[in-house]
């Protein structure tokens, strides 16, 4: 029987008491059906929500068809509105009624399911992803795009009210170093070069404040070839955006209201404005981490002064040879078992450290005693290093000798641990912080050079300039980036607008004039006509999608993600060409190295 399933009067998720006796025309997908006393019930599925349908076998040929259904086939239905009377389903928003269906249309059968939508079973994540679309039909999926889409509005709103114009900038494009490797594209008509795809429009926003635009916003895909982690896709959306005529201050005030707005419309959170700031040396100092967590304590503590008079060889050699003692305490951390200490020590091993030394403060005889790990050293110093660090009877307290920077990272990741260990993180609660004054470059061993800790196009601290040839490690940068909970939200600064100093700073990166003007002519040329002051920021849309939405990755929050070997598994993509394609472009793939 033809249902008008183009003329649908309600969604699946609308139908109220108020709605009962009316006829109503309702399609989608069934979620569930069973038989029960005689009559067939089905859960009929929408972008809305679960309406339960009911068949009865008086009521003509509906019920016989309605008994042939499998899950998610594709239906559509007319029907009266009847109450459930004492059968109300309390956790449906329909759930107070039911609709007595009279005519039923099959408009698309389901094959046999590689995993059902209506529960929650996860089967592999290559199996939902190439399936992507069923796994996109299950609500609590459908939930995170459509709040992402309030956030993609919230933003556009925002900038838009805010007198910003959102315009394009090109995919097909020359390299934009953001510290990732560049996918390429190579051209058939120019055969033999390479278009980059962008890793942000960086110098293109920069071109449109020297045209003259003032204000620009636009969210747009960027491409890094990177190494993939849970928070790394190759592909993913920026909020970028530039101002002209600003300073720091300026881009900060703008974008903490787009995030109020975000929390707002999102959330129905206020947070409030303006937000902490902190540099990054203290960050540094107080977490050993650029994007610190401020939900929690725990912080690092120098304990280098204290440790100078104990008779710890570990200790002195970090002390001799310029690096610094650091702990953390734990609260509760005592209660700790050895297995755990232990596993976090094997972790810090794990990730290139040599070990976590502990000890536990007690209760002793004569008042306060540390016990375990390394206590015997420390012994003599007990009471003044409680003291010094704020630990208590009940405590434990992590130490790590060393370099500053290998110190910052391991005891990081003991905070980050412990916090998870010790529960000590509070829900539901936002944490939004500016960390700036960052290095404008820092020294890469490794490449014998200096890189820069943003983009090259960074500028300086006006007082620091001086520096830029006696000491460029002391040389602090106008960047400043938005935390969140521990995550980096969104990354930006001030330019440099002066031709003179873009190009020293690209001599200082050790990039030579001709490569300069082979990479960034444009750039350069550009600032020789008239270049504004200016500024601006990117937040990765992706990462806020999923912090508000509590999603565990960013393939949660992404339609058509890739996996973590980036590849595509509903398209396979990436797959060959044929022969003729690459000769087209003149391209001969290698043989592959064996595995
Ligand atoms: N282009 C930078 C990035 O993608 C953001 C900015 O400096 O505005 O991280």
């Amino acid at each position: 029987m033809a249902v008008a399933y183009n003329k649908r009067t309600h969604s699946c998720g609308e139908l109220r008491t108020s709605e009962i006796d009316k006829t109503v025309t309702l399609a989608g997908w069934v979620n569930t059906s069973r038989d029960h006393g005689g009559m067939t019930f089905v859960d009929l599925r929408d972008h809305e929500g679960l309406t339960q349908l009911r068949f009865n076998p008086q009521l003509g040929s509906a019920h016989g068809v309605a008994r042939t259904l499998h899950n998610e086939d594709v239906i559509a239905v007319t029907g009266r509105v009847v109450s459930r009377g004492e059968f109300v389903n309390a956790k449906l928003a329909t759930g107070e009624i039911e609709v007595e269906v009279n005519d039923i249309e099959v408009l698309s059968r389901c094959d046999a399911l590689p995993f059902q939508v209506h529960d929650k079973i996860d089967t592999s994540e290559e199996l939902l992803l190439r399936y992507r679309y069923l796994h996109l039909r299950r609500p609590e999926v459908q939930k995170v795009f459509r709040m992402r889409h309030t956030i993609a509005r919230a933003i556009r709103e925002y900038f838009h009210d805010n007198r910003f114009i959102e315009i394009e900038t090109p995919f097909l494009t020359k390299s934009t170093p953001e510290g990732a490797r560049d996918y390429l594209v190579p051209s058939r008509v120019q055969p033999g070069s390479f278009f980059a795809l962008p890793q942000s429009p960086q110098l293109f926003k920069q071109l449109f404040m020297i045209a003259g635009f003032d204000r620009y916003a636009q969210i747009v895909r960027c491409f890094r070839d990177e190494d993939l982690r849970a928070d790394r896709q190759p592909e993913f959306t920026q909020l970028d955006m530039e101002m002209a005529f600003v300073e720091r201050d300026d881009v900060m005030t703008m974008v903490e209201g787009c995030v109020q707005r975000i929390f707002k419309d999102a959330l129905n959170i206020d947070v409030p404005v303006p937000f902490a700031r902190m540099t990054e040396q203290e960050s540094m100092d107080r977490f050993g981490i650029d994007r610190p967590d401020t939900r929690y304590g725990m912080e690092l503590q120098d304990v280098s002064a204290l440790m100078k008079d104990v008779d710890f060889r570990v200790f002195r050699n970090a002390l001799d040879g310029g690096g610094v003692v650091k702990c953390l305490v734990a609260p509760g951390g005592a209660a700790l078992t050895r297995k755990v200490t232990d596993g976090l020590t094997e972790e810090i091993k794990g990730i290139g450290g040599t070990g976590l030394p502990i000890v536990k403060v007690i209760e002793g005889e004569k008042g306060i005693e540390l016990s375990t790990g390394v206590a015997k050293f420390l012994q003599p110093i007990a009471v003044k290093l409680c003291e010094q660090v704020g630990a208590s009877v009940g405590d434990a307290i992590f130490f790590m000798p060393g370099t500053f920077a290998d110190v910052s990272k391991y005891l990081h990741y003991t905070r980050t641990r412990l916090a998870t260990i010790l529960d000590v993180i509070p829900k539901n609660r936002w944490d939004l912080l500016w960390v700036v004054d960052f290095p404008l470059v820092v020294w890469d061993e490794d490449a014998k050079r200096w890189c820069s800790t943003h983009h090259p196009f960074t500028a300086p601290i006006d007082e620091d300039v001086a520096m830029l040839d006696t000491d460029p490690g002391k040389v602090r940068d106008k960047a400043y980036d938005l935390v969140l909970n521990g995550t980096e939200m969104a990354g930006g600064s001030i330019r440099i607008h002066q031709r003179e100093v873009q190009s020293k700073i690209f001599r200082l990166l050790g990039i030579s004039d001709e490569e300069a003007k082979e990479k960034f002519e444009f750039l350069l040329d550009a600032l020789r006509f008239g270049a504004p002051p200016h500024g601006g920021i990117a937040f990765g849309l992706d990462r806020w999608v999923m912090l508000l939405s509590g999603s565990q990755s960013l393939r949660d929050v992404i339609a058509f993600p890739k996996t973590q070997r980036a590849i595509c598994p509903l398209t396979n993509a990436p797959g060959t060409v044929s022969d003729a394609q690459l000769d087209e472009l003149f391209l001969t793939v290698k043989p592959l190295p064996k595995k």
